[in-house]
């Protein structure tokens, strides 16, 4: 009877267990691996604003998990429950979403985080979210949509809220989201006959004392004042209190007229996760220091659903991407001693560093402890994340943006994917109204 080992999603956490196990056990015959994910891409969270922000293309920053394994399954599909009890995991697919009871022997879950709106009404259905390749696809469309709605005369009364965007959370995410951003916009605007630069107003909203706190407060300072050079409005000790179709309310009591507010405030547990029936902490799977769920047997938790203990801080690993690849190679050596006979391995790792690009070829950096800012910073960063991004195609792509970029001004073109026949059926429509 084959082993069977089921990975729940493709991020950094699913994905890095799946290649670890694909180049060592997967390849016995008495070993069955598989790995579920709704996506069937890995994406390079790192990245993102550079999508959003029209720096480069939409699929260089995404590898295809097929072209990645060799003996490991992969399963195109959606997770919608997990039966402890059972052994089982119901997953649907298409066509027609029908279902699939997949068993399994070891259970790996790596589903990640979702995004906390907080319950703040209307936030959810309103706000712009940087988590997937979707969003920043979103995101760019958006602003080109709203360029494009400001360039006409008969905006002119809306100009205010359509070159308004708002990000909130002044952490990784939105600091960079918002640096590319204000590039993006303020730089497209040449390209708009009624535009100028000074109508694009981007504003910062962040709860704490300074942003980017993980970074410390000299870089964080540093960051913002780059930021405000360039236009960006920073109000730190803010928080979105309320949120409307066309502006936002802040703690402060100023108003802000906006149709984009982009939110990058805070991260939830997986519902799928919170909800299973082993020990959790505040809904992330705790986890021995051999990433096996506690008080579940069999199952193996990693990345930002699970709550890895460091002895040397007695808090918990932080959730980011060079954790998560780390601790996949641990827990897949783990499955194969647990199957095979042979110690496991815990998990022990300290932050490398982190980096933040803040656009106009400038970053801040907090690398081995010692600190970076400006050029060498924002260096730094493109130098380690190429080399981070998986595959050698993807990295020449991204490479060739990068190069190209120096010399043709960011891309204008939206990515509409409506169907030409529904596009011709409105302006039919149209037409028989008149
Ligand atoms: C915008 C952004 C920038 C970031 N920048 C950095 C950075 O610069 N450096 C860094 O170290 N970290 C960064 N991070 C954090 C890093 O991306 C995460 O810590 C890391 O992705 C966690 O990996 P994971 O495998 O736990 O989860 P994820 O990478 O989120 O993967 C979860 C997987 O589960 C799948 N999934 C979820 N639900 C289901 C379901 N119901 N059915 C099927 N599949 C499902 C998802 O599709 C996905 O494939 C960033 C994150 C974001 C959002």
């Amino acid at each position: 009877m084959k082993k069977r080992i089921l990975i729940l999603g493709s991020g950094f956490g699913g994905l890095y267990t799946a290649l670890e196990l694909d180049r060592t056990i997967a390849r016995d015959a008495d070993i069955e691996v598989t790995l579920v994910s709704r996506e069937n891409y890995i994406l390079f969270t790192p990245m993102l604003h550079e999508v959003a922000a029209s720096d480069i293309d939409l699929t260089h920053i995404v590898n295809p998990i097929r072209k990645m394994l060799k003996r490991v399954n992969f399963f195109h599909a959606g997770v919608c429950s997990i039966d402890l009890q059972a052994k089982t995991v119901r997953v649907t697919h298409s066509p027609g979403d029908h279902p699939h009871d997949l068993p399994w022997d070891h259970l790996v879950l790596a589903l990640g985080c979702t995004t906390n709106f907080f319950g703040l009404p209307g936030l959810e259905e309103t706000a712009f979210t940087m988590k997937s390749l979707g969003d920043a696809i979103r995101v760019r469309n958006h602003l080109i949509e709203s360029l494009e709605a400001a360039d006409f005369e008969c905006a002119a009364g809306q100009r205010d809220e359509l070159l308004c965007v708002v990000v909130a959370g002044g952490g990784f995410s939105g600091v960079e989201t918002i640096a590319g951003i204000n590039d993006f916009l303020r730089e497209s605007t040449r390209w708009y006959n009624h535009l100028t630069r000074d109508q694009i107003r981007v504003v910062l909203v962040h709860p704490g004392d300074v942003i980017l706190p993980e970074l410390g407060e000299r870089l964080g300072a540093y960051a913002q004042k780059k930021l405000a050079e360039r236009g960006v409005e920073i109000r730190v000790k803010t928080r979105v209190k309320a949120v409307f179709e066309d502006s936002i309310e802040l703690s402060d009591g100023a108003r802000i007229q906006t149709r984009t507010l982009i939110w990058t405030a805070g991260t939830a547990p997986h519902p799928l996760v919170g909800a299973l029936p082993c020990q959790t902490d505040r809904g992330r799977v705790s986890v021995d220091e051999y990433l096996q769920a506690i008080g579940a047997p069999g199952v193996w938790a990693l990345g930002d659903c699970a709550n890895v203990p460091d002895p040397a801080t007695g808090k918990p690993y932080p959730p980011t991407a060079q954790h998560a690849i780390r601790q996949g190679k641990v827990l897949a050596r783990n499955i194969a001693a647990s199957i095979r006979g042979g110690a496991m391995r815990p998990f022990r790792f300290r932050t490398l560093g982190l980096l933040a690009a803040i656009g106009r070829r400038s970053g801040v950096a907090n690398i081995l402890g010692f600190q970076f800012s400006g050029f060498i910073a924002w260096f730094l960063w493109r130098g380690i994340y190429l080399s981070k991004l998986p595959r050698v195609e993807k990295k020449a792509r991204v490479a060739l943006d990068w190069l190209l970029d120096l010399f043709f001004s960011k891309d204008l073109v939206q990515f509409q994917t409506h169907h030409s026949q529904t596009v011709k059926s409105a302006e039919q429509r149209m037409v028989a109204r008149d």
